[in-house]
C-alpha cells in the first residue's frame, strides 16, 4: 500500500497512512438539501467515491461518514416561502440526492447523519467550547467562537490575520460579535426559525446550529462512539470549503479535543461551465435528473470526471460528455467480447491483466491520478481488441484479462459488479429499481411487485435497506 495524497494542510503530496490500519475513517461534507444537488456537487462526491473505492481496492477498511445539512439559512428561507417545516422541505431533496447517488453508482457512505437529528452532540460541543472559554454568548443570544482564543486559527487556509480581517464580513444579524472573524456556533432563535421548526432548546438559549458546527459535532460523535478516537484519517470536500468552513471545523474540534481533527485534508476542484464555476447562484447548473431525462449513461459522467485529475478543473460541455460516453462504451464492448471469448474459463492472471493492474495502481497511487488510470485502461482495451482479432489469446487469458478489467472497473465503477455482469444489464437493472421505487412512492404497489417479479425471473434479487435498494444476481 503506497498511496500518496495531496494534503491541503501541508500543501504537499504525502504518503498516506491512517491512524489505525487497516481502518480508514473518512468524513466528507455532504449536500445542503435546500434544492437538488447539481453535477458540480457530484463531481466532488465522485472524486470521493474514487478515493474510497481505491482505498478498499488496496486493502483498507473504509468507514465513511457523509452529513446531510438539512437546516441552514437557505433552507429556512425556502421552507418559509413554501409554508413548510425545514424537515418537510428537505425530505424530498435528501431522497433525490440518494437516488442521484445510486444512479451515478456512488458507493453509499456508511452513515448519513442529518443535522436536525444530531442536535444533542451539537449542543454538547457548544457547551464544551463555552466551558473552555473559547466561545462566548453575545448580547444577541447567539454563541460565537472567539477566533483570537484559538492560536492555530488559519493554519489550513494559511491566511494571515490581516487578510482574515479584511475578508470577513459582518452579517447584519451578527452585529454583536467581538471580532468580525468570529463565527456563530449557535444562532439565537428568530421568529422565522420557529415558524419552520428550526429551533431547539439548549442550556445557552433556544436556537439552531451554525453550519460549521454541524460537521465538527457529527464527525466527532461518530468517531468517539464507534472507534473511541477524535481524529479522522481523511476529511474531504470541494476547494470552496477550505475557508472558512474547514478552518472553522478545525478550530471547533481541536479547541475541545486537543487532537488533530484530520490527518489528511483532501479537496477537489470545481466543475466549470464556460469558465465559470457551476453553481445555483450563476444559474448554470445541470442536475443528475436532467441527465437521466436525456438518457445519459452514468458511465459517461464518471468517465468525463475521471479523465481529469481531481485537483484540476473540468469544463463541462455536451461534446466532452459524448466523447466520454464513447470511451465508456468501448470498455463495455470489450468486456462483453472477453466474456464471450472466455467461455466458462475461470479467471486467472494473465500478462496483459497484470500489466493493466500495475499501471492502474501506479496511476492511482500517485495522488489518485485517475486520468492516467483511464489512459492505462484505454491502452489495455486497444491491446486486448487486437489480441482478440488475431486470436492470440486463449480462453484462459481472456478470463484473466476480463477479471483484471473488472477489478479495475470495479474501482472506476463503470458498472456495479458483484460478479461478472455486462454493463448494459446493470444499467437496465438500475433503471427497473428506480421505476419500482417511483411506483412505490406513488402508492402503485401492484406495479412495484410486478417489477420485482420481472427482475427475479432474470435471477436478480432485491433487498430493501435503509440506504436504498441493493441487488444481487443469483443465476442466469
Ligand atoms: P453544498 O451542497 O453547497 O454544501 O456542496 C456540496 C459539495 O459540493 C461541497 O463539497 C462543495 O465544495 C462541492 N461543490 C459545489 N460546487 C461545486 C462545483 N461547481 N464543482 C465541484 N464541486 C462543487
Ligand atoms: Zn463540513
Amino acid at each position: 500500500m503506497s498511496l500518496r495524497l495531496f494534503n491541503t494542510l501541508t500543501r504537499r503530496v504525502e504518503p498516506f497512512e491512517p491512524l489505525a490500519p487497516p481502518r480508514v475513517t473518512i468524513y466528507a461534507c455532504g449536500p445542503t438539501v435546500w434544492n437538488y444537488a447539481h453535477i458540480g456537487n457530484f463531481r466532488t462526491f465522485l472524486s470521493q467515491d474514487l478515493l474510497r473505492r481505491y482505498l478498499e481496492h488496496i486493502g483498507y477498511e473504509v468507514f465513511q461518514v457523509m452529513n446531510i445539512t438539512d437546516v441552514d439559512d437557505r433552507i429556512i428561507a425556502e421552507a418559509s416561502k413554501a409554508g413548510k417545516s425545514v424537515t418537510e422541505h428537505t425530505r424530498p431533496f435528501a431522497e433525490a440526492f440518494f437516488e442521484d447517488r445510486d444512479y451515478l453508482r456512488i458507493k453509499p457512505a456508511d452513515v448519513y447523519p442529518r443535522a436536525t437529528e444530531s442536535i444533542p452532540p451539537m449542543i454538547q460541543l457548544v457547551q464544551e467550547l463555552l466551558d473552555r472559554g473559547v466561545a462566548y454568548r453575545a448580547e444577541d443570544g447567539s454563541v460565537y467562537f472567539g477566533v483570537d482564543r484559538f492560536a492555530d486559527y488559519g493554519r489550513l487556509s494559511r491566511l494571515d490575520r490581516r487578510e482574515l480581517k479584511a475578508g470577513a464580513r459582518v452579517d447584519s444579524d451578527e452585529y454583536s460579535k467581538e471580532d468580525v472573524r468570529d463565527f456563530a456556533l449557535w444562532k439565537a432563535a428568530a421568529p422565522e426559525d420557529e415558524k419552520v421548526q428550526a429551533a431547539w432548546d439548549a442550556p445557552f438559549g433556544r436556537g439552531r446550529p451554525g453550519w460549521h458546527l454541524e460537521c465538527s459535532a457529527m464527525a466527532l460523535d461518530e468517531l468517539r462512539r464507534r472507534f473511541d478516537v477524535e481524529t479522522l484519517d481523511i476529511h474531504a470536500g470541494g476547494v470552496d470549503l477550505v475557508f472558512p468552513h474547514h478552518e472553522n471545523e478545525i478550530a471547533q474540534s481541536e479547541a475541545v479535543t486537543g487532537q488533530p481533527f484530520a490527518r489528511f485534508w483532501v479537496h477537489g476542484e470545481f466543475l466549470m461551465v464556460g469558465g465559470t464555476k457551476m453553481s445555483k447562484r450563476y444559474g448554470n447548473v445541470l442536475t443528475v435528473r436532467d441527465l437521466r431525462e436525456e438518457g445519459v449513461d452514468p458511465a459517461a459522467v464518471r468517465m468525463l470526471f475521471f479523465q481529469q485529475h481531481y485537483r484540476k478543473q473540468v469544463n463541462f460541455t455536451d461534446e466532452a460528455l459524448a466523447a466520454a460516453g464513447k470511451g465508456a462504451e468501448r470498455i463495455g464492448e470489450l468486456r462483453k467480447r472477453l466474456a464471450q471469448a472466455a467461455g466458462g474459463a475461470e479467471p486467472s492472471s494473465s500478462e496483459a491483466g497484470e500489466q493493466l493492474e500495475r499501471e492502474f495502481r501506479e496511476a492511482l497511487d500517485d495522488d489518485l491520478n485517475a486520468s492516467s488510470a483511464v489512459v492505462a485502461v484505454s491502452a489495455f482495451v486497444t491491446r486486448a481488441n487486437r489480441a482478440l482479432d488475431e486470436g492470440e489469446w486463449g480462453p484462459e487469458e481472456n478470463a484473466g484479462a476480463l477479471s483484471a478489467l473488472d477489478h479495475t472497473l470495479g474501482v472506476l465503477r463503470i458498472a456495479p459488479i458483484e460478479r461478472v455482469l455486462d454493463q448494459d444489464e446493470a444499467v437496465w437493472v438500475e433503471s427497473r429499481i428506480l421505476a419500482r421505487r417511483e411506483a412505490r412512492e406513488s402508492g402503485d404497489f401492484a406495479t412495484a411487485d410486478a417489477i420485482r417479479a420481472e427482475l427475479a425471473s432474470r435471477g436478480i434479487v432485491l433487498e430493501d435497506t435503509g440506504e436504498g435498494t441493493r441487488w444481487r444476481k443469483v443465476s442466469g
